[in-house]
């Protein structure tokens, strides 16, 4: 299997030459060049199978640069009991996505068991065994540079602590994430990871990962990678839930299922259109967006127009704030019929800045084909939507989880055949966004026995100003 890139300006690769990098060298995003397909006698096959046996069925459909035997070994050590360990009491962690029913035909898919609580361990902790493996094969090594204001800079640094050949620079906003979130990620005392917390916002952590990757010497004498959310390998990883879902909420493979997917930077949800063009049988996937609405009005109207990060609200589902949708392009490669020309032409306008519109091409037709409905929630909704579940079911959601749980309902109101199994994929822990918890119930969410006092814990930090040329020392000093 090769990779190509969505702008079709670089060479096809395997995949262990595009799990280190981003963005393929034309600006455009790496995918298979085609989709393997899924047969009903696999189907029937890896309905019966645990979590790592049916990862390394669909991962070996996309990897054949690493043996067999070395791919076995990584997911065995990926998908483990141990790992995924906080899952709901009753549940069994050797599930590692358990479903959740709260009634009749309508699950929680629980994605957020892993280390930091949030469904990006899923991927990311593929990610982090398989570079140490691609690594050691090639003598090298990487140093990882990110910024983050929350869940993806802790699932990176749990997935890359002591990982051999890697290290990790991540950069958070001085005193802007939570107390939890700060515990989370400064008590990792690994030799390899570096946390900096940068007296900025956000948007100045971002700056200086820009202008750090944009001299171009630094970066190859150093090595820096990225680890972010348009990453191949990251979106492959999450393909491997969406079976497990299915096959967790159906009892034969003639019923067709819906997703509903929190959607911000479009990773989960790409995964969701992959396994369906695999065969997967999902009848439609649920695009939930919160005050963002960027994608939902995409798929309301067929006009893409992002923000600018001025325009980006805060909200309480912060995970998804996003003014574009980084992995977005992926699906419009597919839309368009893998024409690289139509991408090209649709990113030159959105790279300058503009939208494009569907509206006046052929390509509007094709949309209804790929079984996508969208929707909003807005902070109320979300109140609303956290109270309603902790009322009838006596459960906490995540405020991200509430997006897709109420753009779920009111789908299922406006008249899909609801004989259809509904399956919310439950992205976070109530526990990460406490704040908004106790705003929807007037109390706290308890957290899994092992994180209690982990504020306590000594916390390892360098604090800086927001100045890319100290932060390269930093560096520099380290390797
Ligand atoms: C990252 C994240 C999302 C959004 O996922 P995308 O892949 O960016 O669409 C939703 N919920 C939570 C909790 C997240 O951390």
């Amino acid at each position: 299997m090769k990779y190509i890139s969505t702008r079709g300006g670089a060479a096809p690769q395997a995949f262990s030459d595009i799990l280190l990098g981003g963005l393929a060298p034309d600006g455009g995003l790496y995918l298979p060049e085609r989709y393997p397909q899924v047969s009903a006698a696999e189907l029937a096959e890896w309905r019966e199978l645990p979590y790592h046996a049916l990862a390394l069925r669909i991962l070996q459909k996309y990897i054949d640069d690493i043996p067999a035997c070395d791919l076995k070994m990584l997911v065995d050590r990926t998908y483990t009991a141990q790992t995924y360990r906080y899952c709901r009491p009753g549940r069994d962690a050797d599930d590692i996505t358990p479903l959740t029913t709260l009634e009749p035909g309508f699950h929680l898919l629980e994605l957020s068991n892993g280390p930091t609580l949030a469904f990006k361990d899923m991927a990311m902790q593929l990610l982090g065994n398989l570079f140490e493996y691609v690594l050691a094969k090639r003598n090298d090594t990487i140093n990882i540079l990110g910024a983050t204001s929350g869940d993806t800079g802790s699932a990176a640094e749990y997935a890359m602590r002591g990982k051999k050949g890697v290290r990790v620079f991540m950069l958070s906003p001085d005193g802007k994430m939570s107390a939890f979130q700060r515990a989370q990620m400064y008590s990792l005392q690994d030799e390899n990871i570096t946390n900096i917390a940068i007296r900025g916002m956000f948007d100045d952590c971002q700056d200086i990962v820009k202008a750090v990757s944009n001299d171009a010497d630094f970066k190859s004498r150093f090595k820096i990678g990225a680890v972010n959310s348009i990453n191949w390998a990251r979106v492959l990883a999450q393909i491997i839930y969406y079976f497990k879902g299915y096959f967790a909420a159906t009892r034969s493979n003639e019923e067709q299922v819906i997703f509903s997917v929190p959607s911000g930077n479009f990773g989960n949800i790409c995964a969701g259109h992959i396994a369906r063009m695999m065969g997967l049988p999902i009848a439609q996937l649920v695009l939930a967006t919160n005050e963002n609405d960027v994608l939902d009005e995409f798929f309301r109207t067929g006009v893409y127009r992002p923000r600018g990060t001025a325009d980006t609200y805060v909200t309480s589902s912060p995970s998804m704030d996003i003014s574009k949708a980084s992995n977005f392009e992926r699906f419009v490669f597919d839309l368009v019929g893998r024409d690289p020309a139509a991408v090209r032409e649709f990113w030159a306008k959105v790279d300058a800045g503009g939208s494009f519109d569907l509206r006046d091409t052929p390509f509007m037709a094709q949309l209804p084909k790929f079984g996508f409905v969208s929707g909003k929630s807005t902070h109320a909704d979300r109140l609303a939507t956290i109270r309603a579940v902790w009322q009838s079911h006596q459960i906490m959601i995540d405020t991200h989880t509430a997006d897709a749980v109420k753009v779920a309902r009111e789908h299922m109101s406006a008249g899909v055949p609801t004989s259809l199994p509904m399956i919310v994929l439950e992205t976070a822990q109530a526990v990460k966004f406490s704040e908004t918890i106790h705003e929807a119930l007037g109390c706290d969410p308890s957290r899994p026995k092992a994180l209690e006092g982990i504020e306590a814990l000594p916390q390892r930090v360098s604090v800086m100003d927001a100045d890319a040329a100290a932060v390269k020392t930093l560096i520099a000093n380290r390797c």
